[in-house]
């Protein structure tokens, strides 16, 4: 085909003009790329400046510095040390290391994850929020990749930042952020290689963060499930080692049955069903209510925090405080006897009073019904035998098997303390009696009749 003269000038135009549109976007992308390298999330210049702001997190003669890999450390100028763990870190981990009077397993890591949860600020930090804010840096779905400490730093300013515009008082964003990064590489990144899973990131920020119990373990387990909502026994482990690891830093996993999360895994399934290769998010949700004990240590760490409020119109037979602020524990036994959360925990006796007896636990205050109840079961339990109690077993967790081949990843030595509360766990059999299955009784049919057991398991 032969072209006007016309024709071929305007195509070597359209031409020329194509190449030059395309020269100047590859010069367009090239600037863009340089300005995400430069001033992205991920940019040295902005991991810079955040830690220029978190620098103020310590004081003198502290003195905040950045590893090779990102991770940070402490200067202690005055001794010439330096540390992993941030100067208020240490201090918190040193005070709640305190052999503690508190015989329960579950209530002392609950007690210990409380102090943590306040000290990062965490108890302010919405669920919701946390999860816009890893949506917001790209962290959705990804729960396999693995992120560095800027990608957390990031997410934790954002999240921070956020706290502060409610709470202004309430919270020093850089103090906050930096202790929240120095907990996270504690629990999951103890080596301090620099990198974490973002699984790992989140189970850690959704254990610790504000929201409904049973919201924490939906969100949980939508981290674990597939597109169609299904999640197999690897999946749930994975879930399981992520969150016993919490209590696994502050040395309590030997009373949840030690690191090896098969047992756990296992029960999950068998309570969903025979022969499931996978369980929905009820399944799971259904086996969380019954207070497994591997992560009986989650719920107790709930009830705690509702307790914390809680005034309670009625006297501490051993200590007198009153009103019982706390939990209150009410003897189901002894008439009108009821103990503050110290003298329980610690295992105070009184003249009448038996370690042994069951005892009725409320973290909020009791309406006068609940009192006329008490009043009936423990006039029953008066005539009942011991082995009445023998025979009816109050476990206030679903028991796992413990399997006592070595595991690796196993803490040191449990201290006696540990294994003597293991012990009155299940003697004690009393942690799950609470106001919610007292109202549920309340509601149905059958009023109080041979059924503490069923009342107080879960
Ligand atoms: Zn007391
Ligand atoms: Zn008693």
């Amino acid at each position: 085909i032969v072209l006007s003269h016309f024709n071929v000038n305007r195509l070597e135009d359209l031409n020329s003009r194509q190449k030059s549109l395309q020269a100047s976007c590859e010069e367009r992308l090239r600037q863009l790329q340089d300005a995400l390298r430069d001033f992205g999330p991920n940019s040295q210049h902005l991991l810079a400046e955040i830690n220029l702001v978190i620098a103020a997190s310590v004081d003198h003669p502290w003195e905040r510095a950045v590893a090779g890999n990102k991770v940070p450390y402490y200067i202690n100028h005055n001794t010439e040390t330096t540390h992993w763990d941030h100067p208020h870190m240490a201090q918190m981990l040193h005070s709640i290391a305190d052999p503690n009077e508190v015989r329960f397993s579950a209530y002392r890591t609950a007690l210990k994850l409380r102090t943590v949860q306040k000290k990062l600020c965490l108890d302010l930090l919405n669920m919701n929020n946390a999860i816009d804010a890893l949506d917001q840096h790209q962290l959705r779905g990804e729960n396999d990749r693995v992120i560095d400490v800027s990608d957390v730093l990031n997410c934790l300013m954002t999240m921070f930042e956020g706290i502060a515009e409610d709470h202004h008082d309430l919270v020093n964003v850089p103090l906050c952020v930096d202790l929240v990064l120095n907990w996270i590489l504690n629990v999951y990144d103890s080596a301090r290689s620099g990198r974490i899973r973002v699984l790992s990131f989140k189970v850690g920020l959704i254990v610790m963060c504000k929201a409904h119990l049973e919201d924490k373990y939906r969100y949980l387990f939508r981290l674990i499930a597939d597109t169609n909502g299904f999640a197999d026994q690897r999946k749930l482990g994975l879930l399981l080692h992520d969150a016993l690891l919490i209590p696994k830093q502050l040395g309590e996993i030997a009373s949840f049955g030690g690191s090896n999360i098969e047992p756990s895994v296992r029960s999950c399934f068998e309570k969903a069903g025979k022969n499931r290769s996978e369980i929905e998010a009820a399944h799971f949700l259904d086996w969380m209510k019954m207070e497994p004990q591997s992560m009986v240590w989650m719920p107790v760490m709930h009830r705690l925090a509702a307790a914390e409020t809680a005034k309670h119109q009625a006297k501490c037979n051993i200590c007198k405080e009153y009103p019982i602020v706390g939990f209150r524990y009410r003897c189901l036994r002894c008439f009108n006897f009821d103990m503050c959360q110290n003298c329980f925990f610690s295992g105070r006796k009184a003249k009448s009073h038996k370690l042994t007896h069951p005892m009725q636990e409320y973290c909020t205050a009791t309406t006068s019904g609940e009192d006329v109840r008490d009043f009936t079961k423990m006039f029953k339990n008066k005539f009942r035998s011991k082995r009445y109690f023998k025979k009816h077993p109050r476990l206030g967790y679903l028991p796992v098997q413990t399997v006592l081949e070595g595991d690796p990843l196993e803490s040191p030595t449990p201290s006696t303390q540990h294994i003597a509360s293991q012990e009155m766990h299940s003697r004690l059999e009393l942690y799950a009696n609470r106001l919610a299955e007292v109202e549920q009784r309340q509601n149905t049919s059958t009023p109080d009749s041979e059924d503490e057991h069923h009342l107080i398991a879960h």
